[in-house]
């Protein structure tokens, strides 16, 4: 294709590069969804720039890139931008400062070159822990913040999609924390500023020439539009229509799923 000339696709004029969510874009509950595979076969031979922006907050970026790949979906881990990888980023913005993680295991292995400790930390870094999360956990965080650390939140996502329905996501101890340190979180994740201006940095494109495709209207479009890039809503995973009406965002284009994308770069 003409990578000069940009994508085909209505509303979309002049859009040069993609940033693709990953959960509840490429799959649900550890199944691929219709057309994913499709979609990365054809980003790959478009030749156009793209990443996959993801929020996932429980696994490292090489064990992403493994299980997409189990799942049957290509997925090299540098074509990745998580948001544990932006708060890697952004604490070494910050100098080396001791971490105290509230991550999972295998989230861990990001932030292998930080120090931790549980009570002399610099920054709370707030990520999932699942079912790991306890009043010990959070009091912890919380001694910490009143302490004089930082909060540092990978994301402030509300819900996510699971087999099972909705499921509660980290956001609601964000703000439990906030509420009671009376401090605000640093987001790292999705809709930051900080996210998507580090995927554009990695693109090599200015905002105007970029889409982000997500299933979550807040997250993905509003937080790509809020920065100057064009926000495209999938009919899968976490998207309801009665949730996004109640939202009055309008993205830029809707489509029924990641696959309709393979469209575009012919
Ligand atoms: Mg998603």
């Amino acid at each position: 294709m003409d990578v000069e000339a940009g994508i085909a696709a209505p509303g979309l004029q002049g859009i040069k590069g993609l940033l693709i969510d990953i959960n509840g874009v490429l799959y649900v509950a550890n199944k691929p969804l219709m057309g994913a595979n499709q979609a990365i076969t054809a980003l790959k031979r478009s030749g156009l720039p793209y990443r996959f922006a993801t929020n996932n907050t429980t696994r490292s970026v090489q064990t992403l890139s493994h299980d997409l790949t189990a799942m049957g979906l290509s997925v090299e881990p540098q074509d990745i931008i998580s948001a544990p990888y932006a708060a890697v980023i952004y604490l070494r913005q910050l100098g080396q400062p001791t971490i105290y993680p509230l991550l999972s295991a295998d989230a861990q292995q990001d932030f292998a070159e930080f120090t931790q400790s549980e009570t002399a930390a610099d920054v709370v870094v707030l990520g999932d822990m699942g079912y790991e999360w306890d009043y010990r956990v959070l009091n912890r965080a919380f001694r910490l913040v009143m302490q004089g650390a930082q909060l540092l939140a990978l994301h402030k996502g509300k819900f996510w999609q699971w087999e099972a329905g909705l499921q509660l996501d980290i956001g609601a101890f964000v703000a439990g924390l906030e509420y009671a340190t009376d401090q605000t979180a640093r987001v790292v994740g999705k809709p930051s500023p900080f996210f998507f201006e580090l995927a554009l940095t990695e693109l090599g494109l200015p905002p105007g020439q970029v889409a982000m495709i997500g299933d979550d209207i807040e997250a993905d479009v509003a937080g790509a539009q809020q920065s100057g890039m064009k926000g495209v809503l999938v009919k899968t995973g976490k998207y309801r229509p009665t949730l996004v009406a109640t939202t009055g965002i309008t993205p830029d284009l809707l489509l029924e799923d990641v696959g309709a994308i393979a469209q575009w770069f012919q």
